[in-house]
């Protein structure tokens, strides 16, 4: 088995590195003792830290920091906000398209799934005809890019829809910043998700934006943190290096030539296996993610032959056992169960080389 310093890290969307500079204000916070919440100077040290990251990342996508509410991560982020909407009673019904995250899919009824077109887009006329007998308030999930196939969402278009039939749009956007431009970001959307671990920042961290006036029901409840929308001492380290994070994944994103690398990766599979299927491939696309199928070969063996070897990629889906399930996107998109069943998903980004990515394809023509 390859030693640790001798693997190709190819699996970004899972999780990103950590970047140095996020390490170095990591360790800066955690050397200052002092609960946020504290009004001696301490504790307006670490409130500061807290204030600066918010600074930090309401720049990053683009709102006023106020809008930013920090997190334990992208899962609890959509579950406040599901959550939070229907225990306050602002919304009677939850819609979400077929291929969101489990952290959405699971809160929202299978009938209020909407289908996605077989390139891996939001249905808009499903949404449209779904939303046109809903007399209710409603609250509708959609991603801004999807973490298995990279496909971008027509949150845009969907957000016109939902506003128009007077209804609340939460688009999670933790697969956004880093793999696509500032102002592709849905700031207009309600509400919006983000995770730090997905931009090079620590895991277990993450936040939401609310755009929206009306006040949800928190789901954690004691102190009045976060202006008592989530309670409990904050991460002061873990939103410190969130905030570093934010603040160089825009800077240091080159995603033209992280698009280049993934272009000569995908040309080269072309090359060797013109039977390849590669999803969403001549749709907008995250310019860093390919997800391709080899009809007959399992993904689960070329995962665990390509770990083997030193590779990290991804199947669509892993199960918590760590088992290789069918990717809940693909069956969306009405890729047949045997195709499905071989896709794995490549996700590069800042540290990966050209040679890296050759390296890999010799040892997947040989599976
Ligand atoms: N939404 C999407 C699109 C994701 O890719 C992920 C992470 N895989 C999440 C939500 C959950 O984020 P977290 O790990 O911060 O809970």
């Amino acid at each position: 088995m390859a030693i640790p310093n001798q693997r190709k890290y190819l699996d970004y969307n899972a999780t990103a590195p950590v970047r140095p500079e996020v390490i170095e204000s990591i360790s800066m916070a955690l050397a200052i003792t002092g609960n946020p919440s504290s009004i001696h100077q301490d504790g307006r040290l670490s409130k500061a830290i807290i204030e600066d990251a918010r600074d930090q990342v309401g720049q990053m996508i683009g709102v006023a920091p106020s809008a930013v509410t920090f997190c334990s991560g992208a899962t609890e982020a959509n579950s406040t906000i599901i959550l939070g909407l229907k225990y306050a009673g602002l919304v009677k019904e939850i819609f979400c398209s077929s291929i969101e995250h489990p952290s959405i899919l699971e809160l929202v009824p299978t009938r209020n799934h909407i289908p996605v077109h077989p390139t891996g887009e939001l249905s808009l006329e499903a949404l449209r005809e779904t939303l046109s007998s809903i007399n209710s308030p409603f609250l509708f999930c959609l991603m801004t890019a999807n973490n298995e196939t990279g496909v971008i969402q027509p949150t845009r278009e969907a957000i016109d829809i939902v506003h128009y039939r007077g209804g609340l749009i939460l688009c999670d956007s933790v697969q956004g910043p880093g793999k696509l431009s500032q102002n592709s970001l849905p700031i207009e959307a309600d509400f919006l998700t983000f995770s730090a671990h997905k931009i090079g920042g620590p895991q277990g961290v993450g936040c939401f934006v609310s755009n929206v006036s009306q006040q949800l029901k928190p789901l954690i409840i004691g102190g009045g943190q976060e202006r008592s929308m989530r309670a409990g001492t904050e991460n002061v380290s873990g939103i410190a290096g969130f905030g570093t994070a934010a603040q160089l994944v825009n800077a240091q994103s080159n995603l033209m030539a992280i698009e280049d690398l993934r272009n000569r990766l995908e040309a080269k599979i072309r090359e060797m296996r013109p039977d390849a299927v590669i999803f969403g491939e001549d749709r907008p696309r995250l310019p860093n993610t390919t997800c391709v199928a080899l009809e007959g070969m399992s993904n689960e063996r070329q995962i665990i032959k390509l770990d083997l070897s030193g590779y990290s990629v991804s199947a669509g889906a892993a199960c918590s056992s760590g088992k290789v399930a069918t990717s809940h996107v693909l069956k969306a998109m009405s890729v047949n169960e045997s195709l499905a069943g071989s896709a794995i998903r490549i996700s590069i980004g800042q540290n990966t080389a050209w040679s890296e990515l050759e390296a890999f394809l010799n040892v997947w023509a040989e599976l």
